[in-house]
Order: structure tokens, then C-alpha cells, then sequence
């Protein structure tokens, strides 16, 4: 159910208003802040957002001063901002959370991590993972040719595992088993049964065998977005009839030996832990019935899936979880632990490939509003000769201002008077369209049907505003706000996926936000919007935004977007990367900038789809030597006119304020 905020108390553009009551809680409240940003982000009493990237640790970075800085040293907006700090925090909670698992269950595994590199392939959040990752020997899951590459010339550490799943060709195979003598550890994950011959003819090959894994296609029930990730129709795994004759083949040949990890991946952001415990269950039955086969085994890996309460609400609803990461590694570990001893075998190594819960965090995605169409509140005046649904709608307006607040005894007259203000607005478009009002009367029938509007809100109580009866008079008076950057770049999952992220100001929040808007982004794509948002559990259209002031910068942040969103991030209407900083809180107090990632220029994303920016420049060149022979265009205005062109080619490919 989508339902309205339920925050507004007044009309919205009403100016007096109590700022001075406004405190920056309520923001935090209104936001959900507290419940979604917890450890690392909350409110300053300078109402702008604070980060604090080593969680409880200390250190606080006051955002909008930050964005700021940055903005002098010349990284315009849109910026993305990277607080390593955070993933190391991530990583630190991620296994001190198994760590309490195993002691409070007496597990005698161990746990080790890897962080599947599909999430963010970007060199430097890699880099800093494994760096980070080191002292607990973290790992990295390849699922492609290429991310096996990055995982091994990044991975220097024996003890670090390396996971290959996805496809895989001969070459693949052949690349994993001779990284082993190189001093890695790349376990080959059998994802498809006609796998097992091309090991076994890579084996041959090269006289040698890779560790091998065995990715389990579980029949447990699943849901959500990527609950067809299980099941027997699922894209990957291994049936329970492909896993027998795996283990025959591989006995046949005497690789059975090397058979040492059972996987599965229930799909990414597993909202309802009961799902979990099930294929958990399974698996370890799995595990059990493969050691008792003869394979040595060693390693269970629960693939990814870790959730992340985009909206705080704890429920298992899609942009949430009701589960924490301790309840999330309790029921590993002890689901593993019970299973294992019930039938008097070794616990496995207990492995994870969470993406989504070590890289959300880290990342905020930081843009201006362009500008903000909001509707006039401006009463037409009256003149000679209205036609008669003009007259209307001043009488429907009329009669709402002689109702008071106290006189008013059912809601149900206001109800009333909204339907005839809708109604007389649509009779107006239609006599707009068929020749009899003209543009001026349709421009008074709307700006009267947005007064009505707003004299009514001022009568409802805030539980009235948000029913559904009157849910479209707030939408009526709702704004749109122009944002510099492409949702199709930078928050592709909002549109592929319905994808919920915090949005938020990150400064004026001791302020009251007097409007209801939503973001349009640059492309001239319709569907270029941020129209949906976190609302505990119950998304919402509009998100209470302030009512811009000239001159001054309104700067809003995208939080959590930190896994998936860059990879999947495209050309659309070609917009390309943007800024982005890498920053590091230093021991000294303050920050560090550890990298500038530049955004891609006009001229890189032009290449990029093989157009060749001087061969363009040098067309615009021979047509304006032509315009200025022709008497069309000046010598002057012809230079300034390449000066624009030339420059904005080394310019980001965002609007520059
Ligand atoms: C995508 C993927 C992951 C990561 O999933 P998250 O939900 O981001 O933790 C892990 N393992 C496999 C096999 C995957 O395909």
C-alpha cells in the first residue's frame, strides 16, 4: 500500500509557520533518519547531517561542510562520497557478529568472508576491502572472467579464499588451477553440471586439480524480488540428482578428494529471516549426506543475501529485513552447529559472500536541486464575464473559506467541496479541448483549483490529510524538484527495480520543510524520477522538502547506495560518472582525501559511444566559416561559440552552477 506522509500539520507553503518549534529530532523523525542511519549518520545542531564513519569509534564529519570542501577544490555536484571507514566498520560488525555466534554456540568452525566483486568493481572500494579484509585472510568472489582477474592480482594472502562461481569455460577452470600454484586459494565452484567434464578435462590437462565447490540448487521456498534465485527452476545449481552423479564422476577420476565446499545463494536482500533458516537446514542436510559420500569437504559457503533496512522498519518488506546481521549469523551458525553434531561430523568453515551488507553504507551519492516547480498561490482576479466554471470554482472556493475550523462539524463537507473543485476543473479541461474556454480561464480554473486546495488543508487535521479520500489534494500542491543527476547513472535500482533509498536534505533540517515534492532527474526520460520513499514499511509519493531560497544551494543525499548502483549505472542520454572522493577520517581528528575519481568528460562519453569529439568540433568548424561567409554569423560570435563547445568537452557532462 502506498499511503501519504503522515508528517504535514499545515498547508504547505504557508510562510508564518513554526520554525522555532522545528527541532532537528523532528527532522530525524520525519526522515526516519534514526531508524535507517544508525551508526553512521544523524543531525548536528547546525541541522546538517553528520557522518560518522567509524560508527561508536568516534570521528564526525559534518556533511554539508564537507560537500563544501569539496566544492572548492573544484569537485562540482553531482559528487559521490566514499567513507572507507565504513567499510572497514562493516566488516569489523560482519565477523565480530559470527564471532559471537560461534562462541555463544560452541562452534567448533571458523568464519571467513569474501565479498563478491560484482557489487562494486570500482579499483579503489576493492582495494580497500581487501586491505581492510586482511586480518580476518577476507576474501573475493569472482563471477566472471574479469572479476577473476581482479580477485587474484588483488588477493596476495594464501589464507584468503577465492570463490568462482558463475560460467565457466575451460579456460576459466584452467586459470583457477594454476593460481593455486601460484599460491592462492580459488575454490571452483560447480554451478553447472556440465562443468564437471570441463574440470575434469582441465585437470588432465595441466596434470593438476583446483579445489572444487559444489553450488546446491535448494527447493526451499523463497521470496522477494530474487526468491527465483532457488527453487528447481532456478538459473543456477545443482539438482539433487546432477549432485549425485557429480560425485561419481569426480570419484571416477579421483578429484573427489578435492571436493571441499557446498554453496548456495538464496538472491540478494533476503527480507524475512524464516526463509534463511530453511535453506539453511537444507543445505546442512546436503552437507551431511556429501561428507558421508567421501568428499572431504571443509567449507560451507551461504552465499550472499544479507539484507539492508533501507527504511528501518524491521519488517520483511522489500526494502527491509526483520532480522539484524547477529540474529543473521546466530541462525548460520547454529543451524550448522546443530545439524553437524547431530550426526557426528566436523563443522564447516562457514563462509559468506555478503555484497550488499559491506558496501551500502559507504557510499553517499550528493546532488543540488536545480530549481523547484511549484503551483502559484496566487487568486486570479475576478473580471466581467467568467465563463460558468470559472464562476464555479470561485463559489467552490468561496464556500470553503467561510468554513471555520471550529464551525466545521463533518469532514465530510470539505470531502464535498474537494470533489466539486476536482470536478469542475476536469469539466474545465474538457471544454479546454473542445474550442470553448480559452488558454486564460483554463489558467484560472487550475490556479482556483489549487487555492481550494490549500484553503481546505488548512482545515484538516493531519489524519484527515492523509486518508484516502483526500489523498490527491496534497499531490495537487505538490512540487517538483529538479535534480542534477541521472537516476539512470546514479540510481539505476529506482528505476529497474523500484528500489527504495533514503533521500534527504543534508542541511536546513533544524528548519521546517514547508513542501511536498519529488526529484526529476536531467535525462529527458519520463521515467527519470524519484517518485517513491521510505516510509516505514509503507513507501510514500512525496518526500517534505524545503522551499528553496534564492541564491542559496538546496543540496539533498542519496544514502545506502554503495553496492550495485555504480556497476549498473549507464549512458542514458549520455550522462556519465560523476565525482567521486574517497575520504578518510585521519588520527589527528579531520579528515584525509585518499582518491579523486574525476567524472567522465563530454569528451569520454562521446568516445565512448565512437564518436570522435575533434572530427565534431571540426565540422562545427567548416559550418561556421560558412555561416560567417554567408553574412549569418560573426567572427566573433563564431570563436565564442567554439570556446563554449571546446570547454564544456573537457566538462563533466552535468549541469555546472
Ligand atoms: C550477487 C551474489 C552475491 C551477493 O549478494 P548480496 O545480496 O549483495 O550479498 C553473493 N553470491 C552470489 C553467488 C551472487 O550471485
Amino acid at each position: 500500500m502506498i499511503v501519504e506522509s503522515s508528517s504535514f500539520e499545515n498547508s504547505p507553503n504557508e510562510s508564518s509557520g513554526n520554525a522555532e518549534c522545528w527541532s532537528i529530532e523532528d527532522s530525524s523523525r520525519l526522515f526516519d533518519l534514526d531508524l535507517w542511519g544508525e551508526p553512521y549518520f544523524s543531525i548536528n545542531d547546525k541541522g546538517h547531517v553528520t557522518v560518522h564513519p567509524k560508527g561508536e569509534k568516534g570521528g564526525t564529519l559534518d556533511l554539508m561542510n564537507l560537500v563544501n570542501e569539496m566544492q572548492f577544490r573544484n569537485l562540482k555536484l553531482p559528487l559521490l562520497i566514499r567513507f572507507d571507514d565504513i567499510i572497514y566498520d562493516r566488516l569489523e560488525r560482519l565477523h565480530d557478529a559470527f564471532g559471537r555466534a560461534i562462541i555463544q554456540y560452541n562452534y567448533s568452525g571458523d568464519f571467513k568472508g569474501v565479498f563478491p566483486v560484482k557489487c562494486n568493481q570500482q579499483r579503489h572500494v576493492i582495494e580497500e576491502v581487501v586491505t581492510c579484509g586482511k586480518q580476518w585472510h577476507f576474501g573475493l568472489e569472482a563471477g566472471s572472467k574479469a572479476e577473476l582477474l581482479i580477485a587474484l592480482s588483488l588477493i596476495e594472502d594464501p589464507e584468503a579464499l577465492l570463490i568462482c562461481n558463475g560460467y565457466k569455460d575451460q579456460r576459466y577452470i584452467e586459470t583457477a588451477i594454476l593460481a593455486r600454484h601460484l599460491g592462492r586459494k580459488p575454490i571452483v565452484v560447480i554451478e553447472q553440471f556440465d562443468e564437471v567434464e570441463r574440470i575434469i578435462s582441465a585437470s588432465r590437462e595441466l596434470g593438476a586439480s583446483p579445489l572444487i565447490g559444489i553450488r546446491a540448487k535448494l527447493t526451499s521456498r523463497s521470496s522477494g524480488r530474487w526468491g527465483n534465485s532457488v527453487g528447481e527452476t532456478s538459473k543456477f545449481g545443482l539438482s539433487i540428482p546432477d549432485i549425485l552423479a557429480t560425485v561419481e564422476s569426480l570419484k571416477k577420476v579421483g578429484l573427489l578428494s578435492e571436493l571441499q565446499l557446498l554453496h548456495f545463494h538464496l538472491g540478494s536482500q533476503i527480507n524475512d529471516i524464516a526463509i534463511l533458516k530453511d535453506a539453511l537446514q537444507e543445505a546442512a542436510q546436503i552437507y551431511v549426506e556429501l561428507s558421508r559420500l567421501g568428499a572431504p569437504m571443509g567449507y560451507l559457503d551461504v552465499g550472499g543475501g544479507l539484507g539492508i533496512d533501507y527504511d528501518g522498519s524491521r519488517t520483511a518488506t522489500s526494502a527491509s529485513t526483520n532480522y539484524s546481521l547477529q540474529n543473521y549469523a546466530n541462525d548460520v551458525v547454529a543451524t550448522l552447529g546443530e545439524c553437524c553434531s547431530a550426526n557426528c561430523i566436523q563443522p564447516p568453515i562457514l563462509i559468506s559472500e555478503s555484497g550488499r551488507a559491506i558496501a551500502s553504507h559507504f557510499s553517499v551519492l550528493i546532488f543540488n536541486v536545480l530549481s523547484a516547480g511549484a503551483v502559484s498561490d496566487v487568486i486570479p482576479e475576478v473580471e466581467d464575464e467568467e465563463p460558468l466554471v470559472v464562476r464555479n470554482l470561485r463559489e467552490t472556493l468561496t464556500n470553503i473559506q467561510l468554513i471555520s475550523k471550529e464551525s466545521l462539524n463533518q469532514f465530510s463537507e470539505l470531502q464535498e467541496a474537494w470533489n466539486d473543485a476536482l470536478k469542475f476543473k476536469d469539466d474545465a479541461l474538457t471544454a479546454f479541448r473542445l474550442g470553448y474556454l480559452g488558454l486564460s480561464d483554463r489558467s484560472k480554473a487550475e490556479q482556483l483549483t489549487w487555492s481550494c486546495a490549500r484553503a481546505l488543508l488548512k482545515l484538516l487535521p493531519r489524519k484527515e490529510v492523509i486518508s484516502d479520500d483526500f489523498k490527491d489534494l496534497r499531490s495537487a500542491l505538490a512540487s517538483t524538484y529538479f535534480a542534477n543527476f541521472s537516476i539512470f547513472r546514479s540510481a539505476p535500482d529506482t528505476w529497474a527495480i523500484d528500489q527504495l533509498f533514503p533521500f534527504m536534505p543534508i542541511h536546513r533540517l533544524d528548519e521546517e520543510p514547508k513542501q511536498l515534492g519529488h526529484f526529476v532527474d536531467l535525462t529527458c526520460d519520463s521515467d527519470g524520477k524519484i517518485g517513491k520513499f521510505i516510509n516505514n514499511g509503507e513507501p510514500k509519493h512525496l518526500l517534505e522538502l524545503h522551499n528553496l531560497k534564492e541564491g542559496e544551494p538546496y543540496i539533498i543525499g542519496m544514502f545506502l547506495g554503495g553496492a550495485y548502483q555504480e556497476v549498473m549505472g549507464n549512458f542514458h542520454n549520455l550522462f556519465g560518472t560523476t565525482n567521486a572522493v574517497h575520504i578518510r577520517m585521519s588520527k589527528e581528528g579531520g579528515y584525509h582525501v585518499d582518491h579523486v575519481v574525476r567524472a567522465n568528460t563530454k569528451s569520454e562519453v562521446l568516445q565512448a559511444m565512437e564518436h570522435e569529439p575533434q572530427q565534431l568540433l571540426e565540422r562545427l568548424r567548416v559550418a561556421s566559416e560558412a555561416a560567417i561567409k554567408r553574412g549569418t554569423l560573426k567572427i566573433n560570435d563564431a570563436r565564442l561559440l567554439m570556446e563554449h563547445i571546446e570547454t564544456s568537452l573537457r566538462q563533466s557532462t552535468y549541469l555546472q552552477r
